[in-house]
C-alpha cells in the first residue's frame, strides 16, 4: 500500500517523500479514505501511530480542491489540542505536509505574548492550532470568528477532559457552524469521551489502533523492581552501562524532574528538564536542544511531555510509574516510533505495584523483570496498602497542577543526595 493507493494529491506525495515517508500507517491507511469523502471520524490511537498525517493530509488535500484566499481572523481549519507543545507540533506538521501548498497556518497558546499572534491573524490564516484557553481569550476579543470553520479537530480529547477543558471545549464548539467536517481523536475511549463524541459527530466512522498492534510490540519494555531510595543509583548504573543516547525520563513532579536533570549533569550527563513551572520559552529552548542532540536526556512530567515529538529517542525511563495506565502507553510511545525499535524501562517501588498491575491490565500484557542489583523483593510482591500509593485528592479539574502541587508538597523521600554521587 502506498500513498498513491490512497489518491493522495501529487504536492502532498512530495512532501511526503521529503520526508522519507513511503508507505501509510495503519491509522492513515483507515482513516484516509473516510476523510477524503467528508466524513466525519472518531480514532483512538495514540502518539506515534501516525495519528497527526492521518488528519492533516486529507484535511490540505480537501482545502486545495476548493481553494479560497484567506480572511483575516477566519480559519477554515481549527484543531484543538491540550498542550503547547502538542499544539506547536500539530502545526509543524501542517507546515511539512503543506510545503508545496499555499496554506497559512499559525498555532496559537498560554504562556507568550499574544501580540505577535494577533498580527498574525490579521493578515489571514487558513488553518489554526489552538489550546482552548488562548483561543477563547482572542475570540472573546474578538480576533477570532470561527464561522467559516469548515473541519474541526479535537486531538487527545481524553487528555482535554482529564485537563478540565470540558467547558472551554463546550463554548468552542457552540461558536462553530453546524455544517462542518469533525475528525475526534483520543488514545482511550471512556465514558466521558464517548459522550461527548456522540453529541458532536454526525454519522461517523469509528477507527482504532490498539497499542498492540502499533507502538506497544515495536518496544523492549522492562520492569525494574527497586525501592525508592535506590532509583537513582539504578538511573545512574543504567547510564554506565547502557548505550543511552537520547533518554526521555518520566518523573512523577515538577521538582523530582529538576533533582533529576541537576543530579545527571554533576554527572557530566547533559539533561535539562521540562514542565510546568518553565516558562514557554525555557520549553521551547529545551526542546530545541534536545531535538538538535545538544541535550542527551529530557526529564519530563506528564503533561510537558504530552505530543513530544523527537525522532529517535532510544530510551524511555519511567523512573516513576505513572498513576495513570493510559499515560504508561503515552510515555512509552515516545520512542519505538512509527515502526521504529526503541526500548523502555520502567522503575516500580512497592507503593507502585498497583500502578503496574493497571498498566500489565490495560496492555494486556505481562512486562518482563530485569536483573539488576538493586532488585527489591519487597517491591515486587507488595500487596494490599503495601503496594498502594497515597495520592491526595483524586478530583477532577486540572490535575495537571493541582494534584502535582500536593503531591510535592506532603513530602518526597529524599531518593539521592550529592554523597551518592
Ligand atoms: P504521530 O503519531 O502523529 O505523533 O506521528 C509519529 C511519528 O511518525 C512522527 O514523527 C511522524 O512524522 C511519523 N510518521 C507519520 N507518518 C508516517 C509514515 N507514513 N511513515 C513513517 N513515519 C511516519
Amino acid at each position: 500500500m502506498s500513498f498513491g493507493n490512497l489518491n493522495i494529491i501529487a504536492p502532498l506525495q512530495q512532501a511526503l517523500a521529503k520526508e522519507g515517508y513511503t508507505e501509510p500507517t495503519p491509522i492513515q491507511m483507515q482513516a484516509i479514505p473516510f476523510l477524503l469523502q467528508g466524513k466525519d471520524l472518531m480514532g483512538i490511537a495514540q502518539t506515534g501511530t501516525g495519528k497527526t498525517a492521518a488528519f492533516v493530509l486529507p484535511i490540505l488535500q480537501r482545502m486545495s480542491e476548493n481553494y479560497k484566499s484567506s480572511i483575516p481572523g477566519t480559519p477554515r481549519v481549527l484543531v484543538l489540542a491540550p498542550t503547547r507543545e502538542l499544539a506547536a507540533q500539530i502545526d509543524q506538521s501542517f507546515a511539512t505536509y503543506g510545503q508545496f501548498l499555499r496554506f497559512r497556518h499559525l498555532a496559537i497558546f498560554g504562556g507568550v505574548r499574544q501580540g505577535p499572534q494577533v498580527r498574525i491573524l490579521s493578515r489571514g490564516v487558513d488553518i489554526l492550532v489552538a489550546t482552548p484557553g488562548r483561543l477563547l481569550d482572542l475570540m472573546n476579543q474578538g480576533f477570532i470568528k470561527l464561522k467559516g470553520v469548515e473541519f474541526f479537530v479535537l486531538d487527545e480529547i481524553d487528555r482535554m477532559l482529564d485537563m478540565g477543558f470540558i467547558n472551554d471545549m463546550r463554548k468552542i464548539v457552540s461558536a462553530l457552524p453546524e455544517k462542518r467536517q469533525s475528525l475526534f481523536f483520543s488514545a482511550t475511549m471512556s465514558r466521558q469521551t464517548d459522550d461527548f463524541a456522540d453529541r458532536l459527530l454526525k454519522d461517523a466512522v469509528c477507527v482504532e489502533v490498539t497499542p498492540e498492534a502499533s507502538t506497544l510490540e515495536c518496544i523492549e519494555q522492562r520492569i525494574f523492581f527497586v525501592d525508592h531510595n535506590n532509583k537513582y543509583p539504578l538511573l545512574q548504573q543504567l547510564f554506565k552501562q547502557q548505550d543511552m543516547d537520547r533518554v526521555l525520563i518520566f518523573t512523577r513532579t515538577k521538582h523530582r524532574a529538576d533533582k533529576i536533570a541537576e543530579a545527571l549533569n554533576k554527572s557530566r550527563i547533559r539533561a535539562d528538564a521540562i514542565h510546568g513551572n518553565k516558562s514557554q520559552n525555557q520549553r521551547t529552548k529545551t526542546m530545541r536542544d534536545f531535538k538538535s542532540g545538544n541535550l542527551d536526556v529530557l526529564v519530563a512530567t506528564d503533561i510537558a511531555a504530552r505530543g513530544i515529538d523527537v525522532d529517535d529517542i532510544s530510551h524511555v525511563v519511567n523512573f516513576d510509574l505513572p498513576n495513570e495506565p493510559e499515560s504508561y502507553i503515552h510515555r512509552i510511545g515516545r520512542t519505538g516510533r512509527a515502526g521504529a525499535s526503541g526500548t523502555a524501562y520502567s522503575f516500580c517501588a512497592a507503593d507502585e505495584r498497583n500502578f503496574l498491575r493497571s498498566i500489565e491490565r490495560l496492555t494486556r500484557m505481562t512486562i518482563e523483570i530485569a536483573d539488576h542489583p538493586y532488585h527489591s523483593e519487597t517491591a515486587k510482591n507488595a500487596v494490599g496498602a503495601a503496594a498502594e500509593m497515597a495520592i491526595p485528592n483524586r478530583s477532577r479539574g486540572r490535575p495537571g497542577n493541582a494534584r502535582r502541587e500536593t503531591f510535592h508538597k506532603s513530602g518526597p523521600r529524599k531518593e539521592y543526595s550529592s554523597r551518592r554521587r
